[in-house]
């Protein structure tokens, strides 16, 4: 089967890392080396309908956007991840979704899900969730509050976003 290829974006230390392996391994990474990029596979049972995933769990500094524009070329689906601890990582967001669209064309609707991290840390809790649900509600995106510490929402991000694959 020809896997989906899913691109994981986001600022430096929002959780990438943590929400990829979780997804693909189900343990929690404590430390991650931050510069580390990879690969992963997994086939996933959605409705009934089995997939097969390639997610590329980026680590690129965001000042290399033309290493982006390679990802975004390559990929079928995004999850396009902040933390809900850091609200300036959001500005990142915003920033890939336009980089990606710009890059995509107006070729239909592109797969794509946002993903607020670090829900577990609820006394460092920067971005209110009235905020995320207003911007991804203009952006026409789902968003995930996820914690790839506790396990919380993190299949629903991939199951979402195969949905959105299978379609397109
Ligand atoms: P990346 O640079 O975006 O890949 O970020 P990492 O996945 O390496 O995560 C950065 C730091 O945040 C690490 O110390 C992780 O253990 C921590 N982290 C990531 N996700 C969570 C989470 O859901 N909850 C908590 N408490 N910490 C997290
Ligand atoms: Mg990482």
């Amino acid at each position: 089967m020809h896997p989906f290829k899913v691109v994981v974006l986001g600022a430096g230390g929002v959780g990438k890392s943590a929400l990829t392996v979780r997804f693909i391994q189900n343990v929690f990474l404590e430390h991650y080396d931050p510069t580390i990029e990879e690969a992963y596979r997994r086939n996933i049972t959605v409705d009934g309908e089995n997939s097969s995933l390639e997610v590329l769990d980026t680590a690129g500094a965001e000042q290399f956007t033309s290493l982006n524009e390679v990802y975004i070329k390559a990929g079928k689906g995004f999850v396009l991840v902040f933390s809900l601890t850091q609200e300036a990582t959001l500005k990142e967001v915003d920033h890939l979704r336009k980089q990606i669209y710009q890059i995509k064309g107006d070729s239909g609707p592109i797969p794509i899900v946002v993903v607020g991290t670090k829900l577990d840390l609820v006394s460092e809790r920067e971005v209110h969730q009235n905020t995320i649900k207003a911007l991804a509600s203009r952006w026409g995106l789902p968003f995930y509050e996820t914690s790839a510490k506790r396990n919380w929402h993190v299949s629903e991000v991939f199951e979402s976003l195969v949905r959105q694959m299978r379609t397109r």
